[in-house]
C-alpha cells in the first residue's frame, strides 16, 4: 500500500488567558496592555500570561510583576483557570463542527492538532484555506486570535507554528520537507525546536552543534552514545520526520509505572527503554 500523504495543522490560541480577559472586558487582545497575575501573592508573583501589546513593549512572557517597568500602564487580571478551561472547551466545540474528534488531538489548554487530510476535498480547500476558516470562525465567535502551523506530520506542523508562523503577517506558517531544510535547519537557538531542551542543547554544543543542520550532519553513533535510545527522535526530527499520528496518540495508554499521561510520564519510565513517541505528544485534556 502506498504511504498516504497527510496534512496536519497545529492551532494555538494567542496569549490565551490574557486574550480571554481582554475579550471579557470588551477590549482588543492585540492592542490592550493586560497581564494575568494574582497580585495578592505579592510583587514576585509570576505573570501567567501577557498580551501581545505588552510583549511588543519588551516585557517577557512569564515575567514577575515587579519586573514590569513603572512607566507602563496596564490592567492586572486575576487568573480564572476554570473560566479559561470553559472557553477552551467552547473553542474545541467549534473545531468539532468541522472535524471529527478522531482527527483532533488536544495538546494543551490552548493548542490542538488536527489531521486535516480527509477534509480538504470535503470543504474544497487547501490546508491554508482550512486553517483560515477555523481561525476566522474562532475569532468571530470568541474574539480570540489563533496562530496556525501546517505540515506533513505533527512535528513539522508544531515547528511551523512555533517558528515559521511568528514571522508571517497571516500568522499561518507552512512547512514541507524542502522548506524545513531551508528554513529550520539553520534556525538558532536549537531550543526553539519542539522537544529539544537546554540539556540536549548543552550535549550538542560539545560537538559544535547549534542547529538541526549540525544534528543532521553528525555521526549517528555519537548521538546514540550521547543521548541513548532517545537519539532516534532527535535524528528523525533533524530530517523533519515524525512517525506518530493522531490515531497513535489516541490509542496510547501509558505504562503502569507512570501515574499520568503526558510529558511528565517520561520521568517515570526506566531509562533503558525509549519513551514511546506518542507519549511525547500526549497530554490529558484539562477539561476531562
Ligand atoms: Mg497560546
Amino acid at each position: 500500500m502506498a504511504h498516504e500523504q497527510h496534512t496536519y495543522i497545529c492551532i494555538d490560541l494567542k496569549t490565551f488567558y490574557a486574550s480571554v480577559e481582554c475579550v471579557d472586558r470588551g477590549l482588543d487582545p492585540l492592542t490592550t496592555n493586560l497581564v494575568v497575575a494574582d497580585e495578592s501573592r505579592g510583587r514576585t508573583t509570576i505573570c501567567l500570561a501577557i498580551t501581545q501589546a505588552m510583549k511588543d513593549l519588551g516585557i517577557h512572557n512569564r515575567c514577575r510583576l515587579f519586573e514590569i517597568p513603572d512607566g507602563i500602564d496596564y490592567i492586572k487580571a486575576v487568573p480564572r483557570m476554570q473560566h479559561y478551561m470553559e472557553v477552551s472547551a467552547r473553542i474545541y466545540g467549534i473545531y468539532l463542527e468541522y472535524v471529527s474528534p478522531q482527527d483532533i488531538h488536544v495538546y494543551s489548554i490552548d493548542e490542538c492538532f488536527i489531521d486535516v487530510t480527509p477534509y480538504l476535498d470535503l470543504y474544497h480547500t487547501d490546508a491554508e484555506g482550512f486553517a483560515c476558516m477555523l481561525r476566522d470562525e474562532v475569532l468571530a465567535r470568541t474574539g480570540i486570535t489563533a496562530t496556525v502551523g501546517i505540515g506533513p506530520n505533527l512535528f513539522q506542523a508544531k515547528v511551523a507554528l512555533d517558528i515559521t508562523a511568528k514571522h508571517v503577517p497571516s500568522r499561518i506558517g507552512t512547512l514541507d520537507d524542502e522548506t524545513f531544510r531551508k528554513e529550520i535547519w539553520p534556525h538558532r537557538p536549537i531550543t526553539d525546536i519542539w522537544g529539544i531542551g537546554p540539556g540536549v542543547a548543552a550535549r550538542l554544543e560539545k560537538y559544535g552543534v547549534y542547529d538541526l543542520m549540525g544534528v543532521a550532519a553528525l555521526d549517528e553513533n555519537l548521538l546514540y552514545d550521547e543521548l541513548g535510545v532517545n537519539a532516534e527522535y532527535l535524528i528523525d526530527h533533524a530530517f523533519g520526520r515524525e512517525p506518530t499520528t493522531i490515531a497513535d496518540i489516541q490509542a496510547y495508554r501509558p505504562q503502569a509505572t507512570s501515574t499520568t499521561t503526558g510529558r511528565c510520564s517520561r520521568r517515570a519510565m526506566p531509562m533503558s527503554r525509549p519513551t514511546p513517541s506518542c507519549a511525547r505528544w500526549s497530554t490529558t485534556p484539562c477539561w476531562t
